[in-house]
């Protein structure tokens, strides 16, 4: 199974009902995913909100630490010839309650590994690259693909759109975590041949299938929101919006996040966007350790500011993930006047977002750590 951190309560519940269904030793249960990377021991303990009590024993048998794609390869050929799994790389598992396991150095060949499994029609999101430079503290990213930037070849997307365009499938979205960083070698500036040849190439082999970059789930870092990388942007892809990541209206907390842009850079990025014809989304955050009303009142201020110029906000509320700089710090909740100035804002059409349920999450996590009681 895979997890992120806010699912790791059902997949953590689902495991326990299977395995007292059919017994403790009748399968071998691996959980992966940004949650087990960050924070392997939970899953290993089976722990979950809901059944604090219960005895050490019912979590799952290993944890995988990182990128899964040569684990799990490893995992099938070992169980194929008999072999234990505890000589693999990247997986962890509990004895005596202390983790064992060996951290997996080596980083997946994109190469090797096909966005989309190509013997079955499964349409989904095209990976184009992994990895990313810039570590900003609340993001799992890094910690899970490293920060050196690794790209997908033209060639091998190429095969991918062609090969799933002969199977009828109408619309391509491509993901990275930087949506215009692609092949990018200059920290802050895209690359625009490299994202041109990567539009251009895949377009030709998408037998009229629409193109998406920039849209969810990837969001475009304000510095690489140029008029140039969108006037080609916009030649080849179907996305009227353009999900930007701005994150905060406080630039003592882009510092803090070593976001390594500053807030002029969103409003920047928000007027290109506008003047190359798309529509801006911005995500933007609510709630770091340390967010002071006056941080509070500049984010505010940013999206009134941003809202005016037709820009709309994806809000979120910040959640101490595992496995980040941040997982030990403590969200500054909103007060009341904050959730009525996002409830109006939200009935402007201005915002929308998960901010509710995010900062629900947060709580049930910090009050976790607190009382040192299992994950959420
Ligand atoms: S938030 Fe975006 S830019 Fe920052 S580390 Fe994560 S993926 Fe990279």
């Amino acid at each position: 199974m895979s997890a992120m951190t806010m699912t790791a309560r059902p997949a953590t519940e689902l495991h326990r009902d299977l395995k007292s269904k059919w017994g403790g030793t009748a399968f071998t249960s691996i959980c992966g995913g940004p949650h087990p990377t960050g924070d392997a021991a939970s899953v290993l303990k089976g722990e979950s909100a809901s059944d604090t009590g219960r005895s050490p024993g019912t979590g799952f048998d290993y944890a995988c630490v990182g990128e899964g794609e040569d684990i799990v390869k490893e995992v099938a050929l070992g169980l194929a010839r008999g072999k234990a799994l505890d000589g693999v790389a990247g997986l962890f598992r509990l004895k005596d309650d202390e983790l064992t396991g060996e951290v997996r150095r080596d980083r997946v060949d994109l190469e090797r590994c096909p966005p989309l499994p190509m013997r079955n029609r499964f349409p989904t999101h095209i990976e184009i690259g992994r990895g990313c430079r810039w570590g900003c503290a609340y993001c799992q990213t890094p910690g899970i693909h490293g920060r050196v930037e690794r790209f997908r070849s033209l060639d091998s997307i190429e095969k991918v759109v062609d090969f799933y365009a002969r199977t009828g499938m109408k619309d391509y979205r491509f993901v990275l975590p930087n949506a215009l960083g692609y092949a990018s070698d200059r920290p802050g500036s895209p690359n625009c041949d490299a994202l041109s040849d990567l539009l251009e190439r895949a377009r030709s082999r998408a037998r009229g299938g629409r193109l998406f970059l920039g849209s969810f789930p990837s969001e475009a870092r304000p510095e690489y929101v140029t008029a140039e990388a969108l006037g080609i942007l916009k030649e080849h892809v179907s996305n009227e919006k353009l999900v930007i990541g701005g994150q905060s209206g406080s630039q003592r907390i882009l510092d803090e996040l070593k976001r390594g842009h500053s807030v002029e850079d969103i409003r920047k990025a928000c007027d290109t966007a506008i003047g190359a014809g798309f529509k801006p989304a911005i995500d933007l955050v609510l709630g770091f350790p340390g967010e002071s009303a006056e941080d509070r009142r500049q984010t505010f201020k940013l999206m009134e500011d941003l809202a005016g110029q037709g820009s709309r906000v994806n809000m979120h509320f910040f959640m101490p993930l595992p496995g980040t700089p941040l997982a030990e710090g403590t969200p500054v909740f909103l007060r009341e006047h904050d959730r009525r100035v996002l409830d109006r804002l939200a009935q402007d059409g201005i915002v929308r977002g998960g901010w509710r349920r995010q900062e629900e999450f947060s709580r049930i996590w910090v009050k976790r750590r607190r009382d040192k009681s299992p994950c959420p």
